[in-house]
């Protein structure tokens, strides 16, 4: 749909005096009749639909309004309506782009090893396209020169002729038999409906399209109508260059592209607002989507309607994102994160009833599964999760099964073009759900565009004896990419509703009151222009019919596509380039050629930088803009920002700022872990906590507040594991050992074979579970865990097991109840763990052990205190439950850590529990309790206080969720009384006689040597 101008607007078109001159052409070429036919050529099908426009608002002769009969078409539809014709009568029909580009991969492929090489990439196959499309200009001598050489010129000349005996071979005709078609037409002289012809700036033409028109003017007897200002009458509103031509009014020098886009958008609403109807203005670029998008997106937001040249490509529609997605996993191994990537896509439906997928639950659930790829460990590894978790059960089983019908249905067809093309329709048909009532017109426009795509590529089986799944989704995602969503048939969008937005070169043949010309930087105006690696320059010299276009040709024309733009401007003309390419941080400088497109007139202005942009009166472009805006002004003028007016109606703005604000400053604020007292407490009787809940806090408050109290986790996806987590790889170890242990227990003999068979089970287990890694270092796992295991054979001694996994404080059925610690402000506190052992030593010691795998270097921090700090609690926490189980409480008891990993740093940590470490462990823990309850959370880890205390973050989950300045911030607020106790924890002394109670080694009273 187009909009025409209103009535009293079409009066100021008319008054411009190239309007005015196609008018009086047209009525001259009319002659006394004013219903004889006349066409007008127009370089564009915009220029055409604006000729007609411009000529219907017309003053004719004797007063007249409007014209009759006049046919306002281009170059191209002028060769279709005169050649086609002739090609019907031949049995031939023109080739559409999508089997001209079959035709010439099909021909390479048989063709020169070179070629078939490079037509096996996309990019290859559309260099070679343009080159053929470049020979195809050439008139026949130009191409039987080239033809000759025996290098890749002429091997491309060989290979234009090959497609073309190919097309001709299954009833097509390329653009050069149009042509043809077109001048034999004309020189029949069947040119009666055309009547007069009248060509309007038709810009560079290739030879044939030039002798088309040629052969058509003369026969017709017209010539061509300028569309720029007669040379030497100047421009309202500004004044001529030295060639005569219309100046620009302004240049404006913006800090960067965005800027640019900004400052053009801001251009038009000023505009707008002073009476410029938004249809009478337009914003150029240069050629590409940069600065086309960013210019649709910014006048979207300003709510200003745009139109031009179609950015929206098929290939980012929704349907033609998913049917491109699911093509590549059809050729794919099912990958979990390509599976989930594709549904996150669209809204896709599952089974006969078209039920949206739960695309977020399914994420997680194949996740926790442990799917990685391949269509059997789906199936697999979600059943092993319905087993593992039944209320997961359901969800798994309806995952697997759209999975297996997902595999089904995407089974590729062997055969034709056709055949492929009918099933990938069927597939967008199946499994996207394009709901009328809630998709925007666009995207369902564009759904029905992908589907007559992909149905057209059947077509190709006219000119392919036969194709592959590779070949099919290039070409699906060739038409795609080069096809622009079809606005026609939308209720907006269309040539004059809004802005016209547009790359320079097609700015000809139009009119506008106002014109912006963005991107006007040396570095793209004109740019690089290199060589073509397939039609150098040294071969485009050669050719002097002006079909291969030289370096200097390419510059004149992207040099008159800009004059062309500018001169479409009637009263404003403006430019503007970016100072700084924000690729590169690289300074920019004005196009070479701005000194020949400006006057004496040209007003030279820079654009302010963003936050002046905000500050100062300009019109704002969006609701955003409007309010940093207000905001910046009510702070300008030493306000409280908080509470403007826009704060006070948005909370979350009001919040924000606080936040802001708060972490800047030396308080110790809510927005800085300041919880408040009381608000967080683990210590409650009917639920006992962990060691590690606390040995957190005591690593860093802040991930004891992230990590115990609002339970964030990372989550590890099951693709991203390239080796087993040390986490799960001490869980692995931990059940061997226990299945082992419990075996002895119930009378078994110690046995290293046996403990390497449970190994072999469990290992079986991990990998159903996907949580292995891959296959390679999987492999080097086991056998490193199998090592280890033999160690910890050698290791056991003579040790006699008491229990595996004692159990206490959980409250299941078995376990020992919590150990309770009383502390001296009468606050009782309980926990709950599992000690993984209890041995009675020769000694007749009881000593409880805690295995670890991995290095461990923090366990180092023992021998200057036994809690380190009250990071490491367990010892003496697993002392107290050994103890109350086989009723030592009176006789000496050690603790240990036992190190089962090659890398360890030592074999063993082992504290022998004394009254002293016994107090040591209570003043600790009275310090973390005392900061827990006084709810101060400060993001500063305690393993490392000073200089290298924030090295500890490099290791923690949450290094990407703490500010950036959290070293900082400690350093401003760690004075603020609210952190006394954090900082009583953090300097709390180790009594002297304490260093070095911990040994690391196994010592005698555990049967082994250190
Ligand atoms: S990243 Fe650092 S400051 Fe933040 S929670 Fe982790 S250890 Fe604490």
């Amino acid at each position: 749909m187009t909009r025409a101008p209103v009535p009293d607007q079409r009066a100021a078109l008319c008054a411009d005096p190239v309007v005015s001159a196609l008018g009086a052409a047209v009525h001259v070429a009319k002659g006394s009749d004013p219903l004889a036919p006349v066409t007008v050529v127009a370089p564009s099908a915009y220029a055409a639909l604006f000729a007609r426009r411009a000529l219907g608002g017309g003053d004719g002769p004797g007063g007249r309004r409007g014209v009759a009969n006049v046919n306002c078409t281009t170059v191209d539809k002028l060769l279709r309506q005169l050649g086609i014709p002739v090609l019907s009568a031949r049995g031939q029909r023109l080739v559409p782009p999508h089997v001209d580009l079959e035709a010439i991969r099909t021909t390479a492929l048989a063709s020169r090893r070179w070629l078939a090489d490079l037509v096996g990439h996309p990019r290859g196959l559309a260099a070679i396209r343009d080159a053929v499309g470049e020979l195809r200009r050439c008139p026949p001598p130009a191409l039987a020169a080239l033809r000759g050489r025996r290098d890749r010129v002429g091997d491309l000349c060989r290979l234009s002729e090959e497609v073309r005996a190919h097309l001709h071979g299954r009833g097509f005709a390329d653009t050069v038999d149009l042509a043809e078609a077109a001048q034999n037409s004309a020189q029949r002289g069947a040119l009666e409906s055309l009547g007069p012809v009248l060509v309007l700036d038709p810009g560079v033409l290739a030879p044939f399209e030039r002798s088309v028109l040629d052969a058509v003017v003369a026969r017709t007897a017209t010539a061509p109508v300028g569309t720029e200002p007669p040379v030497g009458t100047g421009a309202p509103g500004g004044t001529g260059t030295p060639g005569g031509r219309p100046a620009l009014t302004e240049v404006r020098a913006c800090a960067d592209p965005d800027e640019e886009v900004r400052a053009a958008v801001r251009d038009v609403v000023a505009s707008v607002d002073a009476g410029v109807p938004s249809w009478a203005q337009a914003v150029f670029h240069p050629t590409g989507p940069r600065y086309a998008r960013a210019l649709h997106q910014e006048l979207a937001a300003a709510g200003v309607a745009a139109n031009g040249p179609e950015t929206r490509r098929l290939d980012r529609s929704v349907a033609g994102t998913a049917l491109l997605g699911l093509l590549e996993l059809a050729a794919s191994d099912w990958a979990r994160d390509a599976v989930m990537a594709w549904l996150s896509t669209a809204p896709i439906v599952s089974g006969p009833d078209r039920r949206r997928v739960p695309t977020s639950r399914w994420d997680a659930l194949s996740s926790e599964a442990g799917v990685v790829s391949g269509s059997a460990q789906w199936a697999e590894r979600l059943k092993n999760l319905g087993g593992r978790h039944p209320e997961q059960a359901q969800q798994a089983d309806a995952l697997a099964a759209f999975v297996a019908g997902l595999v089904t249905s995407a089974v590729v067809p062997r055969g034709t073009w056709q055949a492929h093309a009918t099933w990938a329709v069927a597939l967008i048909d199946r499994y996207l759900d394009a709901d009328p009532a809630l998709w925007p017109a666009h995207e369902l426009a564009a759904t029905e565009q992908v589907r007559g795509a992909v149905l057209a590529l059947g077509e190709l089986d006219a000119v392919s004896d036969r194709t592959d799944h590779g070949a099919f989704l290039r070409a699906v995602r060739t038409v795609l990419e080069e096809t622009g969503l079809d606005t026609s048939d939308l209720p907006d969008g269309g040539f004059g509703d809004g802005v016209f937005v547009a790359p320079f070169g097609r700015a000809r043949g139009l009119r506008f009151e106002s014109v912006v010309l963005v991107g006007m930087a040396d570095a793209v105006v004109p740019g690089g222009v290199g060589d073509d690696a397939l039609l150098p320059e040294d071969v485009r010299r050669l050719d002097t019919s002006g079909g291969l276009r030289t370096r200097a040709a390419r510059l004149d024309e992207q040099r008159d596509d800009v004059v062309g733009a500018i001169g479409a401007g009637t009263a404003r003309r403006v430019a503007t380039y970016p100072r700084v390419d924000p690729r590169t941080g690289r300074e920019q400088v004005a196009s070479r050629w701005m000194a020949t497109l400006t006057g004496i007139g040209t007003r030279q202005r820079p654009v302010d930088s963003f936050a002046a942009g905000i500050l100062s009166a300009r019109p704002p472009l969006s609701v955003r803009e409007l309010e940093l805006h207000d905001s910046a002004h009510w702070a300008a003028e030493g306000r409280d920002p908080t509470r403007s007016p826009l704060a006070l109606s948005s909370s979350r703005l009001r919040i924000g700022v606080g936040a802001a604000r708060a972490r800047l400053g030396q308080d110790f604020t809510r927005f800085d872990g300041n919880v408040g007292v009381g608000l967080v407490s683990p210590f409650l009787a009917e639920a006992p906590m962990s060691a590690t809940r606390l040995e957190t806090y005591a690593k860093c408050p802040r991930r004891f507040l992230y990590d115990r109290v609002l339970q964030v986790s990372k989550r590890t996806l099951p693709e991203e594991i390239w080796q087993m987590e040390p986490p799960e790889r001490g869980t692995l170890v931990h059940s061997i050992l226990e299945e082992y242990l419990l075996e002895r227990l119930a009378g078994a003999p110690r046995a290293l074979p046996r403990l390497l068979a449970i190994a072999e089970t469990q290992f079986s287990n991990a990998e159903g579970r996907g949580l292995v890694g891959r296959p390679l270092l999987w492999r080097m796992d086991k056998a490193a865990i199998r090592r280890d295991l033999e160690r910890f054979h050698e290791e056991e001694g003579d040790l006699e097991p008491l229990a595996a996994e004692l159990e206490f404080g959980s409250g299941v059925e078995g376990a020992d109840p919590a150990v309770t610690v009383t502390l001296e402000s009468g606050l009782e506190v309980r926990f709950k763990g599992k000690a993984d052992r209890v041995d009675r030593a020769r000694s007749g010691e009881l000593v409880v052990s805690d295995y670890k795998t991995g290095r461990q270097t923090m366990l180092s921090a023992l021998k200057k205190d036994p809690v380190a700090g009250g990071r490491l609690l367990q010892l003496p926490i697993y002392a107290m439950a050994a103890q109350a189980r086989f009723g030592d409480s009176g006789r000496s008891v050690r603790a240990r850590y036992w190190l089962l990993s090659q890398r360890r740093v030592a074999p063993c940590f082992s504290l022998a529990i004394t009254d002293e470490v016994r107090a040591r462990f209570l003043t600790v823990l009275t310090l973390i309790a005392g900061a827990v309850e006084a709810g101060a959370f400060p993001g500063a880890p305690t393993e490392k206080p000073g200089d290298r205390q924030f090295d500890a973050c490099r290791t923690c989950d949450f290094d990407t969720l703490c500010p950036v300045t959290r070293e900082r911030q400690w350093a401003r607020k760690s004075g603020a009384p609210a952190l006394a106790p954090v900082l009583a924890l953090m300097n709390a002394e180790v009594p002297d006689g304490l260093v070095g109670a911990v040994v690391d080694g196994f010592g005698d009273a555990a049967g082994m040597e250190a």
